[in-house]
C-alpha cells in the first residue's frame, strides 16, 4: 500500500470520543448533549451490559452459571435504534427485537448487571459488537473500559468522577422522574456495590486510561461539564 493510500485510509477511519466512569456519574447525559452539538452518533454500551442480564434473567432464571451466560450472550440480538416512544427514553433498546428499554433499567437488572460484566467470554462478545459500530461513523461511545479496552486509540477520552452521593442524588432524581419510589440509601448502596465490582474485576476494570483527561462533576451542572467537554474535543 502506498504512503497516500494508508494517509488517505487512516483519515476515514471515525472518530471515537470515550466517555468512562463510574454508574450515575453523567456520562449519558453529557455524551448525548455532546453527540448533538458535533452531529455524532451516540452509543451507550451499558445498554448491551443490561440487555445480555436481562435474557439471563428471563431465559435461566440467574446470571450465575458463567458459561451459559456466555453462550446466551452470543446468541441473543441486542439492537439499537432511534427512539421510537415519547416517553422520555433517547434510543430505543431491542432483545431479540423486542422493546426492553425501560426492562433494562429496574433495580433487579442493576444487581444482577456487574456479576455478568465480569465474566471474560461475555466481554469479549459485547466488545467485538461495540468495536463493530464503532466503525459505523463518528461517535461518542460511553461505557467503563471503551478508553482503555474498547478503542485504546480513541481520539478523545473523558473520564467522569463524582462522589457516590452526588451520584445517588441524580440517580435518585431520574428514577422519581419515572415515578419510580426508592429511598437515597438503597440507591446509594446499588451504586457502591456496582462501582466496587466493576472496579476490581479481572477483566477490563473500571479505570481511567493514562491518556484520559479526568472531570470532576461534583457540584456542576451539565452545560458546565459539556462546555469542559467541548474545550477538550476539537474535531
Ligand atoms: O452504564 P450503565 O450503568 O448502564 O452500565 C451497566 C453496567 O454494565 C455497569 O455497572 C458495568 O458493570 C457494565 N458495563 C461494562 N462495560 C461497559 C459498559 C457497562 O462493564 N463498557
Amino acid at each position: 500500500m502506498s504512503t497516500r493510500g494508508a494517509a488517505m485510509r487512516k483519515q476515514q477511519k471515525p472518530l471515537v470520543i470515550a466517555i468512562d466512569g463510574p454508574a450515575a456519574s453523567g456520562k449519558s447525559t453529557l455524551a448525548e448533549k455532546l453527540a448533538q452539538r458535533l452531529g455524532f452518533f451516540y452509543f451507550d454500551t451499558g445498554v448491551m451490559y443490561r440487555a445480555a442480564t436481562l435474557a439471563a434473567m428471563k431465559d435461566l432464571g440467574g446470571v450465575e452459571d458463567e458459561k451459559a451466560v456466555t453462550r446466551l450472550t452470543a446468541a441473543v440480538q441486542i439492537d439499537v435504534r432511534p427512539p421510537s416512544v415519547e416517553d422520555g427514553r433517547v434510543m430505543d433498546v431491542l432483545l431479540n427485537g423486542e422493546d426492553v428499554t425501560w426492562e433494562i433499567r429496574t433495580p433487579e437488572v442493576d444487581r444482577n448487571v456487574s456479576p455478568v460484566s465480569a465474566y471474560e467470554g461475555v466481554r469479549t462478545i459485547l466488545t467485538n459488537r461495540q468495536r463493530d459500530i464503532g466503525m459505523r461513523g463518528n461517535m461518542v461511545m460511553v461505557g467503563r473500559d471503551i478508553g482503555t479496552v474498547v478503542f485504546p486509540d480513541a481520539r478523545y477520552k473523558i473520564y467522569l468522577e463524582a462522589s457516590p452521593e452526588e451520584r445517588a442524588r441524580r440517580r435518585l432524581k431520574e428514577m422519581q422522574l419515572r415515578g419510580e419510589t426508592h429511598s437515597f440509601e438503597e440507591v446509594l448502596q446499588s451504586i457502591i456495590r456496582r462501582d466496587g465490582i466493576d472496579s476490581t474485576r479481572q477483566h477490563a476494570p473500571l479505570k481511567p486510561a493514562v491518556d484520559a483527561v479526568i472531570i470532576d462533576t461534583d457540584g456542576k451542572s451539565i452545560e458546565e461539564v459539556l462546555e469542559e467537554t467541548l474545550a477538550i474535543v476539537q474535531p
